[in-house]
């Protein structure tokens, strides 16, 4: 390996032509100083390999579309610096936990059923008006700040050995953007929300291993956010 490369260890398949998946190495220059790794992969496929295939959109953290497994973390491949990585090589997988599709690219279809499944909408009920403005204070807009932050971009879901574990489970990603609806107070359906995450595939099956908390990229909370439905299942059902 030339050290003047930074050597792409990046896990391939094309469902097509491979029975299994495996990995293959490429080696780009230091193009510049803070290269990112979708940088990288972009440079591999526009020079090197125009089969490489993976998602990507906004490149500024916003969209959730370049999430995949870099050394060892699930991350997002356009605010990963290659510098910040204390490795040469960049090794790269799909999200788990779902099927490849072809190369990084994985079938998100699983897990966004996870999230209609919370009804991601706000639902008025009988005693607040379903047409006109609904004001919220500061301090009730406060309450949701930081969990209207998630751009779904399934590092949690990934992470998670729970959510392995069974098809169903719904997950850190669900679980969150479900108190998100739930701590709204433009939203009336209480019940019916805690009703969805109170099931055997919901927030019990949680292991609090807290690996959801470590890798997402905006700094959200999920386990935190388990808690808290924990926490109002006790106090309004049971
Ligand atoms: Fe991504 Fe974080 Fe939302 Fe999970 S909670 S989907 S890691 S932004």
């Amino acid at each position: 390996m030339k050290k003047d490369k930074i050597v792409f260890n990046i896990l391939r398949f094309d469902p097509d032509n491979d029975k299994k998946p495996h990995f293959q190495e490429f080696q780009i220059p230091h193009i510049r100083k803070d290269l990112t790794v979708l940088e990288g992969l972009y440079y591999i496929q526009q020079r090197l390999d125009n089969s490489l295939a993976f998602r990507s959109s906004c490149r500024a953290a916003v969209c959730g579309s370049c999430a995949m497994h870099i050394n060892g973390k699930y991350r997002l491949a356009c605010n990963t610096l290659v510098s910040k990585l204390e490795s040469n090589t960049v090794t790269i997988r799909p999200l788990s936990h779902m099927t490849i599709l072809k190369d990084l690219i994985v079938d998100v279809k699983p897990f966004w059923e996870k999230y209609e499944h919370i009804k991601p909408y706000l639902i008025p009920g009988k005693s607040l008006p379903v047409t006109g403005e609904q004001v919220q204070s500061p301090d009730e807009r406060g309450e949701i700040d930081m969990l209207i932050d998630c751009i779904l971009c399934a590092c949690c879901h990934s992470s998670c050995p729970v959510t392995a574990s069974h098809e169903k489970y719904l997950g850190p990603m669900a679980f969150l953007n479900m108190n998100r609806f739930l701590s709204d107070t433009r939203d009336n359906a209480k019940e019916e929300r805690l009703a969805i995450v109170n099931d055997e595939y919901g927030v019990w099956r949680c292991h609090t291993i807290y690996n959801c908390q470590e890798v997402c990229p905006k700094d959200l909370n999920p386990s935190g956010s388990i808690a808290n439905l924990k926490m109002e299942i006790v106090k309004n059902i049971v």
